[in-house]
């Protein structure tokens, strides 16, 4: 290690975010109209995964600063994807994290569906 330290990569999973959520949001929604509903290179996902990924930079061993954070979503079934605008991130970083809830368990199906609805506002 250097003296002053090193750059580390990281890629964060925030979580999944299903085709047929993302069509239904897109009639109601600007906000994800890059995004077209089912993989456009496949068309064969049922859902994206959502990442994150940035660097930190360590001095001896102590993370101190992120930086460089990029968002992006990718097709489980070919990679294919692209870098998303931040209000693109945060809206599907909202749905992708009540199906997390939903899957394991911590919220009730009603809560889910209503969490969901609140999201497309
Ligand atoms: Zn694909």
């Amino acid at each position: 290690m250097g003296l002053w330290g090193k750059d580390i990569a990281r890629t964060r999973y925030v979580g999944n975010v299903y085709t047929n959520q993302l069509s239904s949001i897109k009639k109601e929604n600007e906000a994800l109209q890059r995004i077209a509903s089912r993989c456009e290179n496949c068309s064969n996902n049922d859902y994206y995964s959502i990442y994150e990924t940035f660097r930190l930079f360590r001095v001896l061993n102590i993370p101190l600063v992120q930086c460089d954070t990029v968002y992006y979503f990718s097709c489980p079934e070919c990679n294919f994807g692209f870098k998303l605008e931040v209000d693109e991130y945060k809206f599907l970083e909202r749905i992708a994290l009540i199906n997390s809830k939903y899957l394991e368990g911590s919220i009730t199906k009603s809560e889910f569906e209503i969490s969901l609805k609140s999201v497309r506002k």
